[in-house]
């Protein structure tokens, strides 16, 4: 969906500047509109995606780096993402 987003505002900017670059300095109006909505899609889709989690993150591939033992469960370690800072309690059998 993300990608389907930016990938129309690229196209958009691409329109806008192939008219641009067609039509004389009379229509120079339209392909700016063309231009600027596409530049707006874009940011808006990369905006969109640096507040989410990253993609390695969403498929469950968290980069887990211990931080601490769990006070209250004797040999449970935490576990916190580098990337997203999600906590992970993991029981160690010793
Ligand atoms: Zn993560």
């Amino acid at each position: 969906m993300l990608h389907r987003l930016q990938a129309a505002g690229v196209l958009f900017i691409v329109i806008g500047f192939l008219l641009w670059v067609s039509v004389d300095s009379s229509g120079v109006l339209l392909p700016l509109l063309i231009s600027g909505a596409g530049i707006i899609l874009v940011s808006l889709a990369r905006g969109i995606t640096r507040r989410g989690r990253s993609f390695l993150c969403r498929i469950g591939l968290h980069k887990n780096k211990q931080t601490g033992w769990d006070a209250s469960t004797p040999s449970a370690a935490v576990y916190q993402c580098e990337r997203c800072g999600q906590k992970k309690r993991v029981v160690k059998a010793v």
